[in-house]
């Protein structure tokens, strides 16, 4: 039996007037990579903060490895902890090196001893292929290497699942694979990951689900083969004709 790591139940939620998520249900097994694809304001961001707490959903529920989360009764902090999450523009502190980024939060929202948390980000720096970039500033890096970094200080809070919002779509074009692959990696090492993309290859090689999303509703959900191959909704067909 898999573990299951995300349940999401008629999840809602609005900004104002505007219904961005409709009654969005979503499961996520323990290793199972989930490509979330859709146009642009279709709500794929909404959802991933969602997951994260980085937004309150209006209705619904979340359950994080069997544990239904709600902001009244959790502390968010440490939900984020285990639901690490990567930013189409990096935010990384540019006022800090490298080393120093991915050494932030275990050292300052874990409150972990500092030499056990050098260690650590060392290994993750030498895991994405960085570390001798350890104690350069962010502005030094190219838009790949400042992801990369992203990836290891998310990876520092040792989530058990990791959300990418657009991980690549801020990169110039020859620096989106070293992204992806890293991606990659954490994926055949087991890691529980929802990525939205507009990289289809990544998806087809990478992905157990895809996921199309349009108007705050999942419109369909299949194996990347069948989805690609053979979109069963109209909807679906059209957004992969505009984009593949
Ligand atoms: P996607 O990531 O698929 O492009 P988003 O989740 O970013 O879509 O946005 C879905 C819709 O919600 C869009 O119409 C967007 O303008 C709106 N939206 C997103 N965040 C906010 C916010 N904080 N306040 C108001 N509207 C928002
Ligand atoms: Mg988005």
């Amino acid at each position: 039996m898999s573990v299951l790591k995300i349940e999401v139940e008629k999840l809602n939620k609005s900004f104002g007037q505007l219904h961005v998520l409709k009654d969005i249900n979503l499961t996520v097994r323990e290793s199972e990579v989930v490509c979330l694809i859709g146009a642009s304001g279709s709500g794929k961001s909404t959802l991933l903060r969602c997951l994260n707490f980085l937004e309150i959903k209006d209705s619904g529920r979340i359950i994080i490895e069997g544990e239904q989360i709600e902001e009244t009764t959790h502390d968010l902090n440490q939900v984020r902890a285990r639901v690490g999450m990567v930013f189409q523009h990096f935010h990384l502190f540019p006022h800090k090196t490298v080393l120093e980024n991915v050494m932030e939060a275990p050292l300052f929202v874990k409150k972990m001893p500092k030499e056990e948390v050098r260690v650590e980000a060392m290994r993750l720096l030498e895991k994405v292929g960085l570390s001798e970039k350890a104690n350069v500033f962010p502005s030094k890096l190219s838009g790949g290497q400042k992801q990369r970094v992203a990836i290891a200080r998310a990876l520092a809070m040792k989530p058990d699942i990791m959300l990418f919002d657009e991980p690549t779509s801020a990169l110039d074009p020859e620096l989106v694979g070293e992204v992806l692959a890293t991606m990659k990696e954490l994926a055949l090492e087991g890691m529980t990951m929802i990525v939205v993309t507009h990289e289809m290859g990544f998806a087809r090689e990478v992905a157990d689900w895809v996921i199309y999303m349009h108007d705050g509703k999942i419109v369909e959900v299949g194996h990347p083969k069948e989805l690609f191959q053979h979109p069963q909704e109209q909807r679906t067909k059209d957004f992969l004709d505009s984009v593949l």
